[in-house]
């Protein structure tokens, strides 16, 4: 039975799919833009298509994200190629970006930024693009992450360090004049983790309270930073007061927090002191 564009959007809007999606998955499928999908109303999808378009069509109404199921997400810019082994780079995170740029933007161009949990390779895609000298160095545990994030540096012909370990044990005693690290901190058992299924757990939950890995990053933080390096973490929206307190307890200075596009208290980093002359207490 033949099946027009037309057609098939309005299945996707029974299927209670956003027609916006279903028109980047009919693209998708039919290897066109979304434009085109949209000028070819009438045209037929081709009958070898039909029954992909109905998998397509069920996993996205399931809830599955639009960037599993046409294989890419646009952050900060850049189109990244994603799997079902990272997580979907989101835009709360360019608010980290942004904030990692503010803070290069006086260093010397060839600044070493090192970014925890890369996942996709999104932070430190974005960063190495805004300032190619940057030397830019990407850590992740998962040896499949690692892989999509190298695919991705290699087809936007961006040099990254890569190196696979748990968080800054990857990259032994190496220093660095910024690191940024968007780490998993959703508590285990939040209910919002239910509408996370299709993700990988190990980059969304942290322990009881989410605050696990951000606390094991802070607190080894300090012997692989610069005097005067700055530490940007994202963080959930109700943990801005706790990793204030865990980077000042941790000697931090200029601790601070940014809201992302939402309003959401979501960026808090603080500077490494500049070592004080006067203080030889070490
Ligand atoms: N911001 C993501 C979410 O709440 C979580 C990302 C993370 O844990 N780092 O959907």
């Amino acid at each position: 039975m033949s099946l027009s564009l037309a057609a098939a959007l309005n299945q996707a809007k029974t299927a209670g799919v956003d027609r916006l999606d279903a028109q980047l998955m009919l693209a998708h499928l039919l290897e066109k833009n979304r434009s085109w999908v949209i000028a070819h109303a009438d045209d037929e999808v081709p009958a070898q298509l039909t029954a992909p378009w109905a998998v397509l069509l069920t996993r996205r109404a399931a809830g599955e994200p639009l960037a599993y199921l046409v294989g890419e997400k646009e952050f900060h810019g850049l189109s990244l190629q994603v799997t079902q082994d990272v997580l979907v780079p989101r835009p709360d995170t360019e608010t980290l970006v942004d904030w990692a740029l503010e803070r290069l933007a006086p260093l010397a161009p060839d600044a070493r930024v090192l970014d925890l949990g890369t996942g996709s390779g999104a932070i430190a895609l974005a960063v190495k693009h805004a300032i190619p000298q940057s030397e830019v160095w990407a850590v992740d545990a998962s040896a499949a992450a690692l892989a999509v994030a190298q695919a991705n540096a290699v087809r936007l012909g961006l040099p990254i360090q890569f190196r696979q370990g748990h968080w800054w044990q990857a990259v032994e005693t190496q220093a660095f004049d910024l690191a940024v690290s968007n780490p998993p901190y959703i508590a285990e058992g939040d209910p919002h983790l239910n509408a996370l299924i299709h993700e990988p757990l190990q980059a969304l939950s942290s322990g009881p309270e989410g605050m696990d890995d951000l606390r094991d990053i802070i607190q080894h933080a300090p012997h692989h930073l610069t005097p005067g390096a700055w530490l940007l973490l994202e963080h959930g929206y109700n943990q801005a007061e706790q990793v204030q307190n865990c980077l000042t307890a941790r000697g931090f200075t200029e601790v601070q927090t940014r809201t992302d596009a939402a309003g959401v208290p979501r960026c808090t980093a603080g500077r490494w002191p500049k070592r004080d002359i006067f203080d030889n207490s070490d």
